[in-house]
């Protein structure tokens, strides 16, 4: 007879961890599988952990967890080819306990927090994949794995199993995601001193500074590169839609490289030698991408269910609330003793009603929109630069002269117009 789990978590990332973590500690018999040689072995993230939803699962996590820096300033570059626009802001109310968000390293990171799900009574077993679910009579009963009588059976499962989640797409939840639903991100991360992290970000020991970059980061492909503090090491990486990649006949490491070496981002990492270097999708779909996430005997959590705000680089916090939601339902139901698709709705329910469904409706245009209209990345930030550079220029001639030759070079009314078209048009999406 195979083994029997009330249930059975597919994928030990932020998502599947928090519902596993969830349901141990309800008393849950859970089972958590995880292909990696240990959780965090095969993830990658930027690096940006949300305390808000972590202490929604452990409260008081960040005086044990393995964190890098709390952050305390948010830096967002406008990148042109030799410069940028940069807005920020600084708050010392972040430096302070309860703080606000964290970079990790999630190789550390998730190896905690699944030890704790462990703590808590979760059965954690690595190295081994899930290769399908069982379906019997249109209801999920377990999975099949690759180790020998890898058979195992559960009230319900939950996919936890990331972006292209392959499982939820051998159920039919959804079909092969376009290229224009997923980016395609690389990342390195080097090691430098940590004072001198601290004086090159202008940060008080101990402290940590995020920089999101717009524009020429991406040679005005959609996307975003970003460049990150950790303790001793930094954070740095590029990520664009993979249609953008096509379209552009640009490799992922050509533009890591040309991140690397623009003049804007090379002081910062300067003498910084590289440590790992990792490649991952991204779910950017956005609201009208979220699949299927609820049938008769599974649930589906965080990036397997498209959980991703691309706009404020949110995917973790998604990943845990969504596992978090899962979890609270598979109580309600085994109370119940109902493990149907009417029963399990109730976390299709609570995961829209949540800031992660209202987010991602929010948003549920602004990918596309982008994606279809490229001169906001290709033209508006150079632009931008440009109109700062004449108006910083101090060249003798008076303000209203620049300001009249900024207009000019904007170009005709009609670009004029059209540009005005464009703000309202990214105000509407983004609203
Ligand atoms: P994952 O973390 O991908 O975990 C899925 C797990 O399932 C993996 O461990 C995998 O090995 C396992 N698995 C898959 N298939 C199987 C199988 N068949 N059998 C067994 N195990 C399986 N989000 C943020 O909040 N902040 C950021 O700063 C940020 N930056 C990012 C930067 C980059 C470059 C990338 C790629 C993503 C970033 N994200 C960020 C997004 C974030 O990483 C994800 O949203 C988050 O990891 C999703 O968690 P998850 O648990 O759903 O999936």
């Amino acid at each position: 007879m195979p083994e029997k789990f009330d249930a059975i978590v597919v994928g030990a990332g932020p998502a599947g961890i928090a519902c596993a973590y969830e349901l141990a500690k309800a008393g849950v018999n859970v089972l958590l599988i995880e292909r990696g040689e240990y959780p965090g072995s095969k993830n990658v993230m930027g690096g940006v952990l949300y305390r808000k939803m972590m202490e929604e699962i452990i409260p008081d996590f960040h005086k044990e967890a393995p964190l890098e820096r709390p952050i305390v300033e948010q830096r967002f570059m406008m990148m042109d080819k030799a410069s940028a626009v940069t807005f920020s802001y600084k708050g010392m109310e972040w430096a302070e306990e309860p703080f606000n968000n964290f970079t990790v390293l999630r190789a550390k990171f998730d190896q905690w927090f699944a030890a704790k799900a462990v703590e808590k009574g979760a059965l954690l077993v690595n190295e081994t994949v899930v290769l399908e679910c069982i379906v019997e009579n249109g209801k999920v009963v377990g999975v099949r794995t690759d180790r020998p009588d890898g058979e195992l059976r559960a009230d319900v499962v939950v996919l936890a199993d990331g972006v292209n989640s392959l499982l939820a797409k051998s159920l039919g939840f959804h079909k092969e995601f376009r290229p224009d639903e997923v980016a395609l991100a690389t990342m390195e991360i080097l090691k430098l001193d940590k004072k001198i992290i601290e004086d090159r970000f202008s940060l008080e020991e101990g402290q940590g500074c995020t920089i999101e970059l717009f524009g020429d980061a991406t040679k005005g492909i959609l996307g975003t590169g970003f460049l990150y503090t950790n303790k001793d090491t930094l954070s740095i990486g590029v990520g664009t839609l993979l249609s953008g990649l096509i379209k552009h006949k640009i490799k992922p490491y050509e533009l890591m490289e040309y991140v690397k070496t623009h003049p804007m981002i090379r002081p910062y990492i300067q003498g910084a030698e590289p440590q790992e270097y990792l490649a991952h999708l991204i779910p950017e779909g956005g609201y009208n991408s979220i699949p299927k996430v609820v049938a008769a005997g599974v649930l589906v959590v965080g990036d397997a269910a498209q959980l991703v705000n691309a706009i404020h680089r949110e995917g973790s916090n998604m990943a845990m609330t969504s596992g978090r939601l899962a979890a609270e339902t598979i109580v309600a139901a085994r109370e119940r003793e109902d493990f149907s698709e009417a029963s399990l709705d109730e976390y299709r329910k609570k995961l829209m009603g949540s800031f992660v469904g209202q987010d991602m409706k929010k948003y549920k245009d602004s990918t596309h929109h982008f994606d279809k209209f490229p001169q906001y990345f290709e033209q508006y930030i150079p632009m931008m630069n440009k109109a700062a550079s004449q108006m910083l220029t101090v060249d003798g001639s008076s303000k209203w002269e620049k300001q009249k030759k900024i207009w000019q070079d904007i170009g005709p009314a009609k670009q004029k117009f059209k540009i005005a078209r464009d703000l309202f048009r990214a105000w509407k999406v983004m609203k």
